[in-house]
C-alpha cells in the first residue's frame, strides 16, 4: 500500500531538528521572561518572603506533582529539590524562592515536583 503522502528520512529528521529548536527557543523565552519579571519585582523592592507560597492543593501545584517536601515524593531522588533544580530562582541557602513555572508563587527550596531539572 503507498500512502499519498510520503517524507523522506531527511525531511523528517529536518522538521524534527526544526521542532526542536523552536522548542528550545520557547523554554529559554519563558525563562528570560520570568527572569525579567522577577528582577522587576526586586527592583520594586519585593524579595522572595513578599510573594506567597505556592499552596500545594492548587491545580497548576497538582498538575506538576508539587509537594513542600521532597522525601514526600516516592520517586525523588535524594538530592532532587527545588534548590537543586534549574527553574528554582531562590538565592543560595534560600528556605523559599520563585520558580519559573509558578508566576506571583514561590515553592519551598525543600519542595520537588515532576518538572525538575537539572542545573548546567
Ligand atoms: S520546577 Fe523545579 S523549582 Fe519549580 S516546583 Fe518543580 S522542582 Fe521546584
Amino acid at each position: 500500500m503507498k500512502y499519498p503522502l510520503s517524507l523522506s528520512r531527511r525531511d523528517l529528521l529536518g522538521r524534527l531538528a526544526a521542532g526542536l529548536s523552536l522548542a528550545s527557543l520557547a523554554a529559554a523565552d519563558r525563562r528570560a521572561h520570568a527572569a525579567a519579571e522577577s528582577a522587576s519585582r526586586r527592583a520594586q523592592g519585593a524579595t522572595a518572603a513578599d510573594i506567597p507560597l505556592l499552596d500545594p492543593n492548587s491545580p497548576p501545584a497538582k498538575a506538576v506533582g508539587y509537594v513542600e517536601d521532597a522525601h514526600a515524593a516516592g520517586a525523588v531522588a535524594q538530592g532532587n529539590t527545588c534548590a537543586s533544580c534549574a527553574l528554582y530562582q531562590g538565592s543560595y541557602g534560600s528556605t523559599q524562592g520563585e520558580c519559573q513555572l509558578f508566576k506571583d508563587r514561590t515553592v519551598k527550596a525543600a519542595g520537588w515536583c515532576k518538572s525538575w531539572a537539572p542545573q548546567m
